[in-house]
Parts: structure tokens; sequence; C-alpha cells
């Protein structure tokens, strides 16, 4: 679709960033462009079932376009965040990354219980991030009803990661 190509023509590859053999794609300048920007919500924002309850959005990136999509549904936006940043009790998720090791946090109280939680990230890349967001989903005792990102790297094989977390509704935007 022609938002679709709006969106991809946005977003920049950087080869070798941040180290060498990784080929890193750059949103900024699709955040700098506010009909590109705007384009990227409606699109998650049309991924998201009817009876989604939160919103949650993962450091740093994620928050940029959660937090849009949770205010744009009307619902609220949770953080999950690096260690050492939530100043409550949190459940925390070791994971490796494409590139080094990862821990995630979330407040404890974060969600109600029996909730429908809907996760938005920016990109989908061997997909450790998103299945160690599950993972903490899962302490909090939740339901994850939708997986949405603004694009996959089919090459890094995210969803297949996904898949094995038990992650059956996934939508990339591109
Ligand atoms: P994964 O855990 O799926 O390997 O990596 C996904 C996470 O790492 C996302 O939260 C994303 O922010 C970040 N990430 C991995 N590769 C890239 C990339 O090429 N560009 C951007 N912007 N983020 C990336």
């Amino acid at each position: 679709t022609g938002r679709s190509r709006l969106i991809s023509g946005l977003i920049r590859s950087v080869p070798d960033f941040p180290e060498p053999g990784v080929d890193f794609k750059d949103i900024t300048p699709l955040l700098g462009n506010p009909n590109g920007f705007s384009a990227a919500i409606d699109e998650l924002v049309a991924t998201a079932p009817r009876d989604i309850d939160v919103v949650v959005g993962i450091e740093a990136r994620g928050f940029v376009f959660a937090a849009p999509v949770a205010l744009s549904l009307g619902i609220g936006f949770v953080p999950v965040r690096k260690p050492g940043k939530l100043p409550g009790e949190v459940f925390s998720q070791s994971f490796d990354l494409e590139y080094g090791a990862e821990t995630l946090t979330v407040h404890r109280d974060a969600v109600p219980r029996g909730a429908r939680v809907m996760i938005v990230d920016d990109i989908l890349a061997t997909g450790g991030t998103i299945a160690a967001t599950a993972g903490l989903l899962k302490h909090l005792d939740v339901t994850l009803a939708q997986v949405s990102v603004l694009m996959e790297l089919p090459a890094l094989g995210g969803r297949a990661t996904l898949a094995k977390a038990g992650i059956d509704s996934f939508d990339a935007v591109i």
C-alpha cells in the first residue's frame, strides 16, 4: 500500500552499527516525518484486537510507538524497562540479543490480573526481546492477546522465536 511505502521509505539502513556485521534499521527519519510517523501509528492501531485492555511498550524505541498506540486506542500504557529504572517492585527476565545480553523489568502491579495485553515494539529482529517480555507478562498473570511491530527483519528468524514462546497473534506493519 501507499502507506507501507511511505513508512519503508523513511527507515534507513546503517551498515555495521552498532558493531560490524549488523545492518541497523534507523527509524529516526520516520519519527521526524509527521505524515510517516502518523501513518505508522495508524497501521499499528489497525492491528489491535477489539478487546485489548493495556498496551505494553519496551524501552526505549518501543515507547515511541507503543504510547501513541495506547492513547489512540483509549487504553493505558505500561512500560517494560531496563534494570534499575522502575521505582516499585518488579519482575525481571534476562535473555540474549542479536548483539549482547539484556534484562527487562516490569512493575509487579502494572497490569490487573486477567487483563488482555498487546505488546508494541519498533523492530522484530531475533525475537528475543519480545519473547522475554512475554515471559515477564506470564509473571503478571495476564493474557498476551497481540504482538505488533513496525518492522520485521525476516532473516533473523523472530517469528519462529515468537511461535516457540506461544505467541500466535503477530503482525508487522512492514
Ligand atoms: P530482538 O530481540 O528481536 O533481536 O531485537 C529487537 C529489539 O532490538 C527491538 O526492541 C529493537 O529496538 C532492537 N533492534 C534490533 N535490531 C534493530 C535494528 O536494526 N534497528 C532498530 N531500530 N532496533 C533494533
